[in-house]
């Protein structure tokens, strides 16, 4: 299975993991690369924890009828052994454990693979399996280069967690590292440093970035600065979505809004807030004085949240009260769509990377809430690139509850805030350069097929 039979024409075997904020990369990537003439297999595993998940799949392979589905059947899994009730953690835990039936999955395909492309969360059991069989494994690695770096020097930290010094980079308040990674022997962190230490074996890593967003951490990973022995660190980004063609309901809303003066309100496909939270959010974007489009989220897993009345969420005689300055909006919108909107000027974002990354190819500037896992260390690059700022509030479970005056004061303060409006912009404006064929991410699109085109 070493070398497909056309080697102008890589087999590619894409293996995303649980969630949108991984599905909707990895459906990108595919169609990019079936459009730059490679073959793709696209495996998926039913059902999906999400309905967006699976709207998702059926639009994509819709949209994209030369991609091949090969379906994964997964070993029943036992999830009393994994600390945690996550459905989208299990679902990773449920792949993982499974890998070992990816060769004969692989095997009953032609023509035969050149390479494997996974999620990060897949990487330490999937690599030595595809190895096994002659087919290299590269990474598409969906988070920010600064979270790449944290990923790859992290087995290094043996001692408890304290702030922590990224070599080449900058230094990681503890406050701002992952929960879960405090304890070493959480199941969680044990798997990150197996996934970081594995990196080494993989051919290459994507990352969807781009040059002027992350400079520093882009070089730092490939001046070996960051950790030794890395593959080449690929940077392909702001990757866009793959095009499947429906258009939204709020369009129809922000296309009578002013340009510039809508702040989207979105934290990403499953991050749940508590109803204190949203009612807090709520009274915060009344009293900030901007209009607002507000995707509010109850529930990890969108089934749930269909079953919650936004009335009952935000209060009596809210909805009203807003209507001629605010949309608020349950369960899936388009928000890539949203994004590219004249009307929208600021989002309110949890700083999620595929969030991050659209508004960096939008232009547009950021007002972070980090929520949880890689969102902090995210944030920090929003700052130092000039897309926005964010704050310290509520963070990975703590139950304090952020008061809308101050919230409030936040959004007006960015939305008031031309400084970064217009350092936001150039950020856009060199996204779109840097997309471009002859832009630093084209040419790293170009140059993964070129390595895919030599084995
Ligand atoms: N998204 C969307 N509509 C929604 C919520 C999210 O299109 O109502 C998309 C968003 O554009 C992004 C992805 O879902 O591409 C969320 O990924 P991100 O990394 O920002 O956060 P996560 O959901 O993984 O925490
Ligand atoms: N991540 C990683 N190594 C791992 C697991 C996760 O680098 O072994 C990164 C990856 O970028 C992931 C991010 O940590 O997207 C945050 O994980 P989180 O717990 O927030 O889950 P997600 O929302 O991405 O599913």
């Amino acid at each position: 299975m070493s070398s497909s039979s056309d080697p102008e024409k890589p087999h590619l075997a894409f293996l995303p993991s649980a969630g949108m904020g991984h599905l909707k990369p990895f459906c990108s990537l595919a169609a990019a690369l079936s459009e730059r003439g490679c073959d793709v297999s696209f495996i998926t595993v039913q059902p999906t924890v999400s309905a967006a998940e699976s709207c998702h799949i059926a639009d994509f392979f819709a949209a994209f009828p030369r991609i091949r589905r090969l379906d994964f059947d997964l070993v029943a899994y036992d999830p009393s052994g994994f600390a945690s009730t996550d459905p989208f953690f299990l679902r990773v835990q449920a792949i993982r454990g499974s890998a070992h039936l990816l060769p004969a999955l692989l095997a009953s395909s032609s023509p035969p693979f050149s390479a494997l492309v996974i999620d990060i969360f897949l990487a330490s059991t999937c690599i030595p399996i595809a190895a096994a069989i002659g087919l290299p494994s590269y990474i598409w690695f969906i988070s920010s280069a600064a979270m790449l770096s944290l990923l790859a020097c992290f087995p290094t930290c043996s001692a408890g967690v304290s702030d922590f010094e990224i070599p080449g980079l900058w230094r990681v308040p503890k406050a701002s590292i992952p929960r879960a990674l405090h304890n070493l022997s959480h199941p969680f962190t044990t798997q990150f440093v197996e996934n970081g230490r594995i990196l080494p074996k993989a051919s290459g890593i994507l990352v969807n970035t781009f040059e002027a967003l992350e400079p520093v951490a882009l070089a730092a990973l490939n001046r070996g600065k960051v950790a030794p022995g890395l593959p080449p660190v690929i940077a392909i980004g702001p990757l866009q979505a793959a095009s499947l063609g429906h258009e939204g309901s709020p369009l129809s809303w922000l296309h009578g809004q002013p340009a510039r003066s809508v702040v989207y309100v979105c934290f990403g496909n499953r991050t749940a807030m508590s109803k204190e939270q949203i009612r807090e959010l709520g009274v915060g974007l009344e009293k900030s004085g901007c209009r607002f489009l507000w995707v509010a989220k109850s529930k990890i897993v969108d089934r749930e949240d269909g079953e919650v009345e936004l009335e009952g969420l935000l209060g009596e005689g809210y909805l009203e009260r807003v209507k001629h300055r605010g949309l608020v909006v349950k369960g899936w919108v388009d928000q890539e769509e949203i994004l590219r909107h004249r009307a929208i000027g600021g989002f309110l974002s949890h700083c999620g990377w595929n969030s991050l990354s659209e508004a960096a190819l939008h232009g547009v500037r950021v007002l972070g809430w980090p929520r949880g896992g890689d969102q902090r260390v995210n944030a920090e690059v929003v700052a130092r690139s000039g897309l926005g700022i964010w704050v310290e509030w509520s963070w990975d479970g703590e139950e304090e509850v952020v008061m809308g005056e101050e919230i409030g004061e936040r959004v007006r303060q960015l939305m008031e805030d031309d400084g970064l409006q217009a350092s936001a912009a150039r950020l856009g404006e060199e996204a779109v350069k840097a997309v471009a064929a002859d832009g630093s991410s084209g040419k790293g699109l170009a140059e993964f097929i070129g390595m895919l085109k030599m084995r």
